[in-house]
């Protein structure tokens, strides 16, 4: 099936989600501050309370949606579907459990459906946001979603 994929494109102002688990909202903040100049030539949009305590300590604008626990990773992943999130900082906390664990594996999960790049340390943040693609676009092959729903329907 040589339509399997689709090239969508990254573009050069991207929508920026901005998540972090309660043990590293400090350090997203942080990272937040240290890399404003850049954040503050795209779009950010980020979980409820980590989109208000990024706003409230750096002066960025950033719209937020519900807390992560009462579906804010839900309401991301589904921008991704859409095509409306290009870029995912999300600060998860490896050693503390979470009510919502199984909406942050989704968020993942889908973030890698839609080839969509997705920092969950500060060290992968730190590379992604220096790279050289940040104030480019970027074409990347996305699975044919149209495609794959005529060949899912005329199979099974
Ligand atoms: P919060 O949600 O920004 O509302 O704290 C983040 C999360 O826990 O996923």
């Amino acid at each position: 099936m040589d339509n399997e994929f689709i090239t969508l494109t990254i573009p050069e102002k991207k929508s920026i989600a901005l998540i972090a688990h309660d043990g590293k909202k400090e350090e997203l903040i942080k990272w937040c501050l240290a890399n404003k100049d850049i954040l503050s030539k795209h779009s950010l949009i980020g979980t409820g309370t980590t989109a208000r305590m990024i706003t409230d300590r750096t002066g960025l604008t950033v719209k937020g949606y519900n807390s992560g626990p009462l579906g804010g990773d839900q309401q991301i992943g589904a921008r991704i579907v859409e095509g409306r999130v290009d870029f995912v900082i999300f600060f998860s906390d490896p050693l503390t459990a979470a009510p919502h664990d199984p909406d942050v594996k989704a968020l993942l999960r889908i973030a890698q459906v839609y080839d969509i790049p997705m920092a969950s340390n500060k060290a992968t943040a730190d590379f992604m946001i220096t790279s050289s693609l940040m104030d480019k676009t970027y074409d990347h092959n996305v699975i044919n979603f149209k495609e794959n729903i005529r060949q899912r329907a005329s199979t099974l």
